[in-house]
């Protein structure tokens, strides 16, 4: 198999895997990113998120959180093709064994009500990012869907100190407005959108400002554009709508910080021919006839790449 090389910032698989009925080496129809639906798109990175239902109380989502993380162990990183990164040098082997490189993150912050001690031992798993909050909400701070839409809390700096001290990687995908302005003026280094898409394109709330995107480029961050079909645009959603988004990011100066963040396994409303991991295959090649070899590997592939090599530890 010699696919073009694809990362993808966010699948929410391991979410679906607490189902002990739901393998991930098994063709589960269920599933959009399993084993072989990722090999067969030439995923090479895959971020893995970790989300629970925040209406939950803290406790179960915690326990649900490790639930998650043991699947991605058992399940995923245990394969040989497989490699977990937590460093740099992770990621030197990964490539190095033509391996695909397999990331955690956090999908909302609620599991942590508000500790840094928490946070401090999901790094110690394995986990290099964190999303503040989910559309909800939090002892961190506001989503998106938050009608009062406060920024972030006490302890929502606290944490975001901690993340940066342990240098993980700051999502501002689901924050609310009021919640990125916080994050940008209390930090200086690089933030980054896991999956989102560009408000100016379709005004919706989990889409960025430009003022945000703009920000995120001249912070060396990154922005993975999504294919949740409600972010994308109105009606039915088709593949050269997503391109309308990845025009106007690299219009503002985005070419060297801007990819993909799927959501699959997240999705409720899917893009024609965009509706599982395999999709990338014919959609790798669309961006790279429409884009050019160079500009369209950056955007599949290379921009990730040097994003977790700013980001993660050596
Ligand atoms: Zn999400």
């Amino acid at each position: 198999m010699n696919r073009i090389p694809v990362a993808d910032a966010h699948v929410d698989v391991l979410m679906k895997l607490l189902n002990p009925d739901i393998r991930f080496h098994s063709d589960h129809p269920e599933l959009a990113a399993n084993y072989a639906s990722l090999q067969q798109g030439g995923v090479a990175t895959q971020v893995f998120a970790l989300f629970v239902e925040p209406k939950w109380d803290p406790a179960t989502q915690l326990y649900a959180v490790l639930r998650e993380i043991d699947a991605f162990y058992e399940q995923i990183a245990s394969l040989a093709s497989i490699r977990a990164i937590r460093t740099r040098e992770d990621l030197r082997m990964a490539r190095q064994q033509q391996q695909l490189a397999a990331l955690l993150s956090l999908e909302g912050a609620g599991c942590l009500r508000g500790s840094v001690e928490v946070l401090r031992i999901l790094h110690h798993l394995g986990v290099r990012g964190v999303g503040l909050t989910w559309n909800d909400a939090n002892e961190l701070a506001d989503g998106c869907g938050e009608l009062r839409g406060g920024g972030l809390t006490r302890a929502g700096r606290d944490v975001l100190r901690e993340m940066q001290h342990l240098s993980m990687w700051i999502d501002l995908a689901h924050l609310h407005d009021a919640g990125v302005r916080d994050v940008l003026r209390l930090t200086d280094g690089p933030v980054m959108a896991s999956h989102a898409n560009a408000r100016a394109v379709h005004a919706h709330r989990r889409n960025l400002t430009d003022d945000t995107i703009r920000e995120i480029i001249r912070r060396q961050g990154w922005i993975g554009l999504t294919f949740e079909a409600r972010f994308v645009a109105e009606g039915q959603v088709r593949i050269d709508d997503v391109f309308r988004h990845l025009d106007h990011i690299l219009e503002l100066g985005g070419q060297h910080h801007v990819g993909f963040g799927s959501d699959f396994d997240g999705t409720s409303n899917d893009i024609v021919g965009l509706t599982a991991s395999r999709d990338y295959a014919p959609f790798a090649q669309q961006v790279l006839d429409r884009y050019g070899r160079e500009l369209g590997s950056a955007v599949l592939f290379g921009n990730f790449e040097a994003f977790l090599q700013r980001q993660l530890p050596p």
